[in-house]
């Protein structure tokens, strides 16, 4: 069974000629000495390397179409007919107090300063990619009034075309980093975080120091890697200028701005792109375990990390160094992940899929418990965009895993609520909004309840952010109907008992009793007496 075609598909706005193509290499089954297109080996016959990447680049997001043996859509939640865990003490157990409203879908994360979350999810990273700085305010916002840990992504102050950097190649202020985080305090209400993530450049570039010290962020997150791919991050650069900046700051940037062979296809307009890619990191132990006491001691109160689809040894290496160093929260971001800017291959073609690493994580946290050993809170990404998701990552992940983390659903309903605010303007509202009316009012769901909360104030909202909020909501209803199913009042008292698995690969990879044996034992017995 072939898994992906390649060759062609909407990522690359590619298409096969002919009705039937060959599934391993996606070619057509027969190629035509004189086809005009549109297969991905067509259009990079002169397009080259521009096939690699996703398009149109800044105004998309992307996610890999792999169909991986196993999922979370091989595992169901079990319901039950009696019982309430988890209600608050005193309340007694029944139809009347049992009720989903009443579920807590309230979380916290972290060692010595725990953040609070109203419901156990957190933005992907949003960093120096065009789709994310274009999207942050809705978001931030979003993330802010909604009660969930919003991150600020790597590079963020390296590619700010108006920051202030020393002799030492120190940032000394960033216009774009303080509009971030600015806004997000404004609307931040006692849940959720902010987190700055730093990868390789930004530690040289002194991030840490800057938005500790400047910026009062209480919270940095260490990226090693993500899940949409196994190289560091990148953007497209359309100014010789600025590609020629970001190489003099010590970026990679490709293909070398500084060659006059590329100035002149780049002036002709054959070359319409340079990329400005970030290093590879090379982890080790002592230097992780300096880094986190650095960071302490600069006023950090929390130190996260992020991992991405590495194999099992580097995810053993985070899980134990991790523990040694009481981080706050790993987060752990599985194949099939989504991106702003990632090879499209790569996407598709590296790493351990999320069912199979949350299984891994699974196992090696009860290992490092086993031993009495610090076991850090977990965060899984991956392909994550609904609230059986969150049920599911959360019950088989118990009692390690403490929230999920998704990228591209929650910058979703920012950018489309962001676009009915121009649509609006516009007077351009395409029918699927327009049926439910043509003002504010009339079309987010959530509108009086933020009126009531924020009062004239939410006209200052961003449409995205009220869009934000409205899924949110969604996703945290959603799992309270889940929830109050399987009889858990809160978070907590979810456990793997609450799953079953429909597939026996399923039930070997991640140790999840198979349908037909889930509850089998106490069956009997009641049978049998
Ligand atoms: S060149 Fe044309 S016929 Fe050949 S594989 Fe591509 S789309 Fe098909």
């Amino acid at each position: 069974m072939n898994l992906q075609r390649p060759n062609s598909g909407d990522v690359t706005q590619t298409t096969n000629r002919a009705k039937t193509v060959v599934p391993s290499s996606g070619l057509c089954t027969r190629c035509l000495d004189g086809c005009t297109g549109n297969c991905e080996i067509f259009q990079a016959t002169m397009r080259g390397r521009e096939l690699l990447y996703p398009k149109p680049y800044g105004e998309l997001t992307a996610g890999a179409d792999k169909n991986y043996p196993v999922d979370y859509s091989h595992l169901n939640i079990q319901g039950y007919a009696m019982g309430a865990k988890g209600l608050p003490e005193g309340v007694e157990p029944g139809p009347d107090s049992a009720l989903f409203p009443a579920v807590n879908t309230e979380a916290e994360i972290g060692y010595e300063h725990k953040v609070r979350m109203r419901i156990p999810v957190f933005t992907g990273a949003l960093g120096s990619t065009e789709v994310a700085r274009r999207n942050w305010d809705h978001i931030a916002v979003g993330a802010a009034i909604s009660g969930v840990i919003l991150v600020c992504g790597e590079n963020v102050c390296g590619m700010d075309p108006h920051a202030e950097i020393d002799r030492n190649n120190k940032v000394v202020e960033s216009p774009e980093m303080r509009r971030r985080v600015e806004i997000y305090r404004r609307w931040y209400e006692g849940y959720g975080d902010l987190f700055v993530q730093m990868n390789v450049e930004d530690t040289r570039f002194g991030v840490a120091e800057y938005v500790i010290e400047k910026l009062g962020v209480e919270t940095i997150e260490l990226k090693w890697g993500q899940g949409a791919k196994c190289i560091g991050g990148e953007v497209k650069i359309d100014s010789l200028e600025r590609a020629l900046e970001l190489q003099r700051r010590g970026y990679l940037v490709t293909p070398d701005p500084s060659s006059p062979v590329n100035q002149a296809a780049f002036k002709a307009g054959a070359l319409k792109h340079f990329e400005r890619h970030s290093r590879l990191g090379f982890i080790e132990y002592e230097s992780f375990m300096k880094e986190v006491e650095r960071l302490r001691r600069l006023g950090a109160k929390r130190v996260t990390l992020k991992t991405g689809a590495y194999s099992m040894r580097e995810l053993a290496m985070a899980l134990k160094w991790a523990s040694d160093a009481h981080i706050d929260l790993v987060t752990i971001d599985g194949a099939g992940g989504g991106t702003g800017m990632s090879p499209w291959r790569m996407m598709v073609e590296w790493g351990i899929p999320t069912f199979y690493l949350e299984a891994m994580t699974y196992e090696l946290c009860q290992m490092l418990a086993a031993k009495g050993a610090y076991v850090p809170d977990i965060a899984i990404a991956g392909g994550l965009s609904t609230e059986d998701h969150i049920f599911k990552v959360l019950a088989m992940g118990a009692p390690f895993v403490k929230a999920v983390c998704m990228g591209r659903a929650l910058l979703i309903p920012a950018m489309v609520g962001k676009n009915i605010g121009e649509w609006l303007k516009e007077g351009k509202l395409p029918k699927t909004v327009k049926q439910y009316g043509e003002t504010v009012e009339e079309i987010f769901v959530n509108y009086e309840v933020l009126k009531d909360k924020y009062g004239k104030a939410v006209d200052e909202l961003p449409l995205g952010a009220i869009g934000f909020y409205s899924f949110v909501d969604k996703l945290r209803v959603g799992l309270q109907q889940l929830m109050a199913g399987s009889r858990n009042f809160r978070l907590s008292t979810i456990s793997r008992n609450d799953l079953m698995a429909l597939t026996e690969e399923a039930a070997r990879v991640s140790g999840i009793p198979y349908v037909m044996e889930a509850y089998r034992e106490e069956a009997l017995e009641i049978i049998n007496a």
